[in-house]
């Protein structure tokens, strides 16, 4: 019997589907409150986060999570159901098996078993939890953060218990996220008879060669811990579906992930500097999403890598490829920010699953980072 797995049930018994906590957080307050956690509701518009402490001074460790979890999509694809956790052979089937609540579960299970054991503290242990990290995002963490800042609480080390590991459990963390930052642009032109060009604009020629030179753009890494950053069009749409009318305008989106090399003021003046040398009319949406961040201190990358390789033997891999996370809000704080989480080959899809043994085998890796972090022996 795992206390980390009869956890890990318990919470995908709660249907929290972004924005929704469904009683998650209640859940592990309690359990945290019992073992002598000071607990804060935080609720910032519809969104439920968690601000647990215990310990009077020194570093701070902060275990970084979210209780809520993608839309399953047709219920009927899932070969059990989503909310009820389903032992399959090795695997435990159910919405947020993976991302999120085996991580959820083996925070909270690892820091009973370690405090159990009496420890004398040098430091002071965090849990922050927040039901928007599949969603917007804005009342989420990012709140936390803010109300952390303003009460002077300084994080020192952060794992994210987002679902990083590929082929076996630790063998890949994340040390750094890449930004990333969308534009809508809007090319304009004029619409007439295709018979008679000479008094149409066509905004899809106009803007063939700047597109061509566009899509060639590539910021570089400096920091040798990136990807360098492409510029990608997702989205791109001219024309009134006529065949015989020059379209009035062509509009077209764009994404660029990028490097803490680049800055998103580099990004937007190259991406203009491009449309502007064309002469052409435009106009342009910008949307600044998350900004890029990379660990480079080693306490903490060192304390986990350490932590896997005595548990499992082998040594993790650090990468920063991939979506964004809600690291990204805690970073710039100062604190150094690491992700380690179960498998994510299976996130977001039906029949969502860990295998079973990973949830042992991180409960006691994440109980072994607590105690490199926050004992002197
Ligand atoms: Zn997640």
């Amino acid at each position: 019997m795992s206390n980390t797995l009869d956890l890990t049930k318990e919470l995908i018994s709660r249907k929290s589907v972004t924005p929704e906590d469904a009683g998650c957080q209640q859940l592990i307050a309690e359990r945290l409150s019992k073992i002598g956690f000071k607990i804060e509701n935080l609720q910032y518009g519809e969104v439920k986060n968690l601000w647990a402490t215990i310990g009077n001074s020194g570093p701070l460790f902060v275990f970084l999570g979210h209780t809520d979890v993608v839309p399953t999509g047709p219920i009927e694809n899932w070969e059990s159901d989503p909310f009820v956790a389903t032992e399959k052979g090795n695997l435990l089937v159910g919405r947020g098996t993976a991302d999120m609540k085996s991580s959820v579960a083996a925070f909270i299970t690892s820091i009973e078993a370690f405090l159990e054991d009496q420890p004398t503290l040098t430091g002071r242990i965090g849990v922050l939890l927040t039901s928007d990290e599949e969603g917007p995002a804005i009342d989420g963490v990012t709140k936390v953060i803010d109300y952390l800042e303003e009460k002077n609480e300084k994080i020192t080390w952060c794992l994210v218990g987002e679902p990083t590991s590929d082929k076996s459990l630790g063998d890949v963390i994340k040390i750094g996220r890449r930004g990333s930052v969308s534009a809508k642009i809007n090319i304009i032109g004029t619409q007439g008879h295709v018979a008679y060009p000479e008094r149409a604009n066509n905004p899809i020629h106009s803007f063939a060669a700047p597109l061509s030179e566009l899509s060639q753009l590539i910021w570089k890494d400096e920091t040798g811990e990136f990807q360098d950053s492409a510029l990608q069009i997702s989205n791109i749409n001219a024309g009134t579906g006529a065949t015989n009318v020059i379209p009035g305008n062509l509009i077209l989106d764009l994404n660029v992930r990028y490097s803490p090399s680049t800055s998103v003021e580099m990004i937007q003046t190259d991406i203009e500097s491009i449309i502007k040398k064309y002469n052409i009319d435009y106009e342009i949406h910008w949307d600044i999403g998350g900004k890029p961040f990379l660990t480079l201190e080693k306490e903490l990358i060192d304390a986990i890598g350490e932590s896997i390789h005595e548990i499992t033997g082998s040594s993790p891999k650090c990468t920063t490829n991939g979506g964004t996370s809600d690291g990204r809000f805690v970073a710039p704080t100062g604190a150094q920010v690491v992700e380690l989480g179960p498998g994510n080959a299976s996130i977001h899809k039906v029949n969502e699953s860990v295998k079973i043994e990973d949830l042992e085998n991180l409960f006691k890796i994440y109980k072994k980072i607590l105690s490199k972090l926050l004992t002197t022996d």
